[in-house]
């Protein structure tokens, strides 16, 4: 590949940029100064170097972030933080985004990529991929709900959903459960506990298909996908 190219598809700028920073002299292919945008390397065997560090090529990213309330699951907003500021530089020149959202007041395992077949594959409602959340529940949830859920409960715009798989943690004034759903309405988990008259009152996912969320990521924090997760998901 042309190193122009390979500069380029790692997001150092347009060729045109790239071909300045060349120019400059900031780059090196195994030790040696290339100047040349045609100049060809190899990504897996060559060693590329800008302004002395090294420069890992590679296509796709996967980040596992545990997403804290106060952000918003998009790339930009004229207003709020958003999840993408989050990252660091270095991850950022892959221009990654959040698959799905969460909501401002929702924690948990959010996937971040750049990779949009995964993206569309994990999104697609043909594919049913369970998601798994954690909830803390303004009142006592029963066996009712579980059943109501289990069959599809209706929600406020008319929407019937697929079953839920409701289990109760704790129940009392307050309750904790877990419901694992494979559809991602506006708001679902909030709106099915309305629908039987109950309030979600903390929010967190747990797991996304086979991702689980890592317990040992602070709030804000993320992490590249290790290879068994990213196999998992192929
Ligand atoms: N359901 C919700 O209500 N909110 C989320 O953030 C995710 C699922």
């Amino acid at each position: 590949m042309r190193i122009d190219k390979m500069l380029a598809n790692l997001g150092y700028g347009s060729r045109k940029d790239v071909k300045q920073l060349l120019k400059s002299g900031a780059v090196e292919v195994n030790g040696n100064k290339v100047k040349d945008a045609k100049q060809q390397v190899n990504p897996e065997m060559d060693q590329v170097t800008l302004h002395g560090e090294e420069v890992v090529y590679k296509e796709f990213i996967y980040l596992l972030m545990n997403k804290p309330q106060g952000v918003i699951s998009a790339t930009e907003d004229s207003e709020h933080e958003t999840v993408v500021d989050l990252l660091e530089p270095d991850d950022l020149v892959f221009s990654p985004f959040p698959v799905g959202r969460l909501d401002k007041d929702t924690e948990g395992l959010l996937l971040l990529t750049n990779d949009g077949q995964l993206a569309h594959r994990l999104l697609s409602p043909k594919k049913h991929v369970p998601k798994t959340y954690f909830a803390v529940i303004n009142s006592e949830v029963t066996e009712e709900d579980i059943v109501a859920f289990k069959k599809g409960v209706i929600l406020d715009d008319g929407y019937e959903t697929k079953p839920g798989e409701l289990t109760i943690l704790k129940a009392g004034i307050t309750s904790d459960i877990e419901l694992t759903i494979t559809e991602g309405k506006f708001h679902q988990v909030k709106r099915m506990f309305e629908a039987v008259g109950k309030r979600v009152i903390y929010l967190q996912r747990i797991s996304m298909g086979p991702l689980l969320l890592d317990e040992s990521l602070e709030l804000g924090e993320y992490r590249e996908l290790t290879d068994e997760e990213l196999e998992s998901l192929m």
